[in-house]
């Protein structure tokens, strides 16, 4: 399949690997090669990259944390970047930070609360990149999410030659929807954001993230594989609950199934394949269509070449 693929010419310094199994790199430990995988030391080597990848046609995906994604067994062919080289820098400036792409957010809120500032506390147990939490608005049940601190977020756009393809977006050029933004889907890459901090006493900013990750402990299954919440809340409820009334804890498939801890989450046992979490939500959501009449909608989203697995073929208003 990828013999067709054009060669990375040597001379152009675009360090690209083959044939790199993102199962290395991704939360759920899953997912077949990327036919192209970098981690570019700057961004000029990464504009370079995404200069050749759009001269062949390829598509260019950016891996932040790898933690909402459900990558194929087959793999993709295209040219997958991880920023962590290039965007990894924290810079703060009184209240504002200024965080690269790659930067974790649970780095970014400890960094925060060394200098007694908060706001990032909700983000402690999300193991996703400032990049990542920027396509899904990411955030926690009580309603806190990135969106609410972003004061602007830089992006690369590769259309727009007269500013070399960066651009500022004020945060009001962005929407921020329940895990949705108008930057998923845009044309534009995240190379970092400015968010807007408060003054707090590190004490109290510990303890609350202290308490955060305990219930998260408590409550959900930590030590398996998984990509989180593995379906969104349909509008005044829980996917959870609904899972969990549809009688779906512990329903197995091959490797994989819906963790008997909660029941939004999918794990496997080290040996799962993609086939088997797509197996696993296309039941779960054929149990709760029956039980409660919602479609549930994934949250995790796929990656690979050809038509996505029935568990991602919903109505765009379901
Ligand atoms: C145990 C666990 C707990 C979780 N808890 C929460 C939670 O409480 N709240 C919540 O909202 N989410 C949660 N998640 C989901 C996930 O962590 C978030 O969605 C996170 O923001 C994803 O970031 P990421 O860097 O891992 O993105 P990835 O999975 O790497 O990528 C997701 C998407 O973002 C794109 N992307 C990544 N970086 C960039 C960039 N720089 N520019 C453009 N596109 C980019 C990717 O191409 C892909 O389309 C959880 C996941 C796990 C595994």
């Amino acid at each position: 399949m990828t013999t067709t693929l054009p060669e990375p010419p040597a001379d152009l310094g675009l360090g690209l690997e083959r044939e790199v199994p993102l199962s290395r790199h991704t939360y759920m430990r899953i997912g077949g090669p990327a036919a192209y995988f970098g981690t570019p030391e700057d961004l000029a080597q990464f504009e370079r990259i995404a200069t050749w990848a759009r001269e062949h046609a390829l598509r260019l995906r950016i891996l932040g944390g790898g933690s909402n994604v459900c990558v194929s067994d087959e793999g993709v062919r295209d040219v997958v970047i991880s920023l962590r080289r290039a965007c990894g820098q924290i810079a703060f400036d009184g209240v504002e930070v200024t965080a690269g792409a790659a930067v974790m957010l649970p780095a970014l809120a400890r960094a925060a609360a060394e200098r007694d500032l908060g706001g990032l506390e909700f983000a402690i147990g999300i193991p996703g990149s400032v990049g990542g939490a920027l396509q899904t608005n990411a955030g926690i049940g009580d309603g806190r999410c990135i969106g609410d601190l972003v004061r602007s977020v830089k992006v690369w756009r590769a259309s727009s030659r007269e500013t070399s393809g960066h651009v500022t977006l004020p945060a009001e050029a962005i929407t921020f929807e329940y895990r949705n933004t108008s930057l998923h889907h845009s044309e534009d890459l995240v190379l970092g954001a400015t968010l807007s901090l408060v003054p707090r006493p590190r004490a109290e900013i510990d303890a609350e993230m202290r308490r955060l990750l305990e219930a998260r402990q408590r409550t959900q299954p930590t030590a398996e594989p998984n990509a989180g919440s593995i379906f969104r809340n349909p509008p005044g409820d829980s996917a959870g609950r609904l899972i969990d009334a549809a009688g779906c804890k512990g329903l197995t498939v091959g490797h994989a199934n819906v963790s008997t801890l909660h029941a939004n989450f999918i794990v496997h046992d080290g040996q799962g394949t993609a086939a088997d979490i797509a197996a696993v939500m296309a039941e779960v959501q054929r149990r709760v269509l029956d039980t409660s009449g919602v479609r549930l909608r994934p949250e995790v989203e796929w990656w690979g070449d050809g038509p996505p697995p029935a568990a991602w073929h919903l109505p765009s208003e379901a």
